[in-house]
């Protein structure tokens, strides 16, 4: 599969919330059958990149690309279809909906009509005890996980995760990993934005860090994160 996924790219990108400038100009490549994170303090401008790669804010200036396609004028739902998902940093699962009609929402947004489809994300996310419960009934880290099961199901080509690891408790976050880097394997593109850094430093291929709205720096994390260490940045 890895071939055929195209890579997700930014240039120039700006956004702005009224006045405020919040991404200011960030280049960045989401290669295929790889893992890219996006670290920074809050308010960095990491949801804002987000939201302008999933289309839910539309940048003031620069170009979203999906290979060579640009996708910058592309409605969120439109993006979903060609195959790029994204989870919420807020979770966005239906409170009264159950664990697999949540995950069916999400397969039918990327236009899956299979329906083991949903029984392949449950299984591959240890999901199947608790397919028939209320997600308002669930623990964060289970429905951290719905979250991303949600996402999955529609088959992406890239997924877009914010803060995944958020609530979760160390044996959530191993499990995780494993599935995350199990996908890149596959050759999904992935992008994490994530506070652990811990995390970052064992799955991501390339580390971007963000400070007001810029890309200040880039590179294997081994590279990347000692720096930070180094200077103390908090991130
Ligand atoms: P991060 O995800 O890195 O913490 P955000 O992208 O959420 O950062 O926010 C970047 C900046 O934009 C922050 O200064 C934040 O206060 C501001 N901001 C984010 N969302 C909005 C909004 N809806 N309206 C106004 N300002 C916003
Ligand atoms: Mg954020």
């Amino acid at each position: 599969a890895e071939g055929r996924v195209p890579a997700l790219t930014t240039r120039a990108l700006q956004a702005t919330y009224g006045g405020f400038r919040a991404l200011d100009g960030v280049d960045l490549h989401v290669p295929p059958g790889r893992i890219t994170a996006v670290v920074g303090p809050n308010g960095a401008g990491k949801s804002t990149l987000f939201h302008c790669l999933a289309g839910t804010l539309h940048p003031t200036q620069g170009q979203v690309r999906y290979g060579d396609r640009d996708i910058t004028r592309l409605p969120a739902h439109t993006r979903t279809r060609l195959g790029i998902a994204r989870t919420f940093q807020e979770l966005a699962v239906f409170p009264s909906l159950t664990v697999a009609e949540n995950i069916r929402v999400g397969a039918e947004q990327g236009h899956i009509t299979d329906p083991e489809a949903v029984d392949r994300t449950l299984d591959l996310l240890g999901l199947t005890a608790v397919r028939d419960a209320p997600a308002a009934d669930l623990p964060t880290g289970t429905l951290r996980r719905v979250e991303l099961a949600r996402a999955l199901a529609g088959s992406p080509r890239v997924l877009l995760l914010d803060e995944p690891a958020a609530g979760l408790d160390t044996a959530e976050v191993t499990a995780l990993a494993r599935i995350l880097k199990a996908l890149a394997a596959d050759g999904t593109a992935l992008l994490v934005v994530e506070h652990d850094l811990d995390l970052v430093a064992d799955l991501a291929d390339v580390v971007h860090v963000m400070t007001a709205g810029r890309i200040v720096a880039s590179g294997p994390p081994a590279h990347v994160l000692d720096t930070l260490g180094a200077q103390g940045t908090p991130v």
